[in-house]
């Protein structure tokens, strides 16, 4: 039976180590670091991380900003409370939390957020600096993910990785950071041919497909760890649940070790934002 990775627990050690380093930059810095929380429209998903996103804050010490905008807001509004978040010296950390209604540009705005305040890492330079091994801010989860796997196998050099999906925010940031620690990366996409085989060479594999229990147990080589990203909200037995990308009964008979969902990569996303925006606001006073 594999060994159940806890994320929550991972997250409330970082929070507890960030929560520290918050009060002791006040005391000693007069630094409090602040993040801005943009959200636009009514998605309920949306609205429901943002809530958590700002409860961790608030646990932490850390100033939370919220602008919450109607679904109808424009392009050229939109870009004018980045520029305004951008110019504001009080403010170390921007997040405007994904997806954006139809009508918005969402890479534009993306990018016009000040780099060093991109604490989504969503930004050109970020990922160019992630490409370049020039790490600046990197991507919540994936970073999270790699805390997680660095904390239970240590060293992961010569492991193969593969990654199945390549979506910009979890996929690509995976590879790269897998690829920095020295795996031999696979990244499988919805093209790869025979899948289930690829994954069996795999000692980590990270699912991130956004499929309910996509990745069957007989796709798992014994003993790998399996990271699974995936967040889906299903109708089992009458009632609602969340699963992940990986059917984690069949798994963890075969896995080494396995993330569970709820509880696995998601809490550690939330806790590399409070990670990210402590190390911006650092960053904005020239501290390491
Ligand atoms: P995307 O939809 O952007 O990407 C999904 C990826 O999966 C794509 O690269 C796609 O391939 C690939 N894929 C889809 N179907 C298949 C298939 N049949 N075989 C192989 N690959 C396939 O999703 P995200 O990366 O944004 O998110 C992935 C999951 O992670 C979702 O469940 C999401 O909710 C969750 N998530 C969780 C977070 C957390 O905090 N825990 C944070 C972010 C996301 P192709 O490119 O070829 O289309």
């Amino acid at each position: 039976m594999a060994i159940r990775i806890d994320g929550k627990a991972f997250a409330d050690r970082l929070c507890e180590q960030l929560k520290t380093e918050v009060e002791q930059l006040k005391s000693e810095c007069g630094l409090v670091p602040c993040i801005a929380v943009v959200l636009v429209g009514d998605d309920p998903a949306s609205h429901v991380y943002v809530t958590n996103k700002v409860k961790r804050c608030h646990q932490l010490g850390i100033e939370s900003r919220e602008h919450r905008l109607p679904a109808t807001t424009g392009q050229g509004e939109l870009m004018a409370l980045v520029a305004q978040l951008n110019g504001d010296s009080g403010v170390h950390g921007i997040l405007v939390q994904l997806p954006l209604p139809d009508q918005l540009d969402e890479e534009a705005v993306i990018n016009a957020i000040d780099p060093g305040k991109d604490v989504d890492g969503f930004s050109l330079l970020n990922v160019g600096a992630l490409a370049l091994g020039q790490n600046r801010l990197v991507p919540c989860t994936p970073l999270g993910s790699l805390m997680m796997l660095k904390d239970h196998l240590g060293d992961l050099s010569g492991l193969n990785a593969v990654v199945v999906g390549r979506s910009n925010i979890v996929g690509k940031p995976m590879a790269q950071l897998l690829l920095q620690q020295n795996c031999t990366v696979t990244i499988a996409h919805s093209r790869t041919r025979n899948l289930p085989e690829v994954c069996r060479g795999a000692d980590i594999l990270v699912a991130a497909v956004g499929r309910p229990r996509f990745v069957q147990g007989d796709w798992i080589k014994p003993g790998a760890t399996v990271i699974d990203v995936g967040i889906n909200r299903i109708e089992e037995d009458g009632r609602s649940r969340l699963v992940g990308d990986v059917d984690y009964d069949a798994a963890s008979q075969v896995a080494g070790a396995i993330t569970p969902v709820p509880g696995g990569v998601g809490p550690m996303t939330i806790a590399c934002l409070m990670y990210n925006t402590v190390a911006a606001a650092k960053a904005s006073r020239g501290l390491a």
